[in-house]
């Protein structure tokens, strides 16, 4: 399995601490500062309180998978044809089971993701930026 390499997009700095948090090794998702419900993406008008502001607050690194792909073709410009396969997982934290976070499948001994599957989150370093990633809890 490969990485991709390619950066993430910083169009806006909507998703920053989301990855200042993935380099504290932490989950941050974003949440209403009235009634602290999380949100997933992060909206930029919160559909529970619109006047109020968006908070970024630590989950728990723990969760399951939803669902997960296998990239194995690049559609991305330029040749990033070392970097596939690849694998990406949706991930319901523990602390939020009602969200599903996207990220990388990593593993160690060579497992396959599976529905339901217990992983912890793993972020992976590429040059200047972290990427969020997930591998398996041993059982
Ligand atoms: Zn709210």
């Amino acid at each position: 399995m490969g990485i991709p390499v390619f950066p993430p997009r910083f169009d806006s700095d909507l998703l920053k601490p989301f990855y200042d948090g993935l380099a504290q090794g932490e989950l941050r998702l974003s949440a209403c500062s009235e009634c602290g419900k999380f949100h997933w993406y992060p909206p930029e008008v919160l559909p529970c309180h619109p006047e109020a502001e968006l908070v970024w607050k630590p989950v728990s690194t723990e969760g399951v998978v939803y669902t997960f792909t296998t990239i194995e073709r690049s559609l991305l410009p330029g040749d990033h044809r070392d970097e596939v396969p690849f694998t990406v997982v949706l991930v319901a934290s523990k602390d939020t089971p009602h969200l599903r976070v996207p990220g990388l499948f990593i593993s160690d001994d060579g497992s396959e993701p599976q529905c339901d599957m217990s992983v912890r989150l793993r972020p992976v370093q590429i040059g200047d930026y972290w990427l969020p990633a997930f591998e398996p809890i041993a059982a």
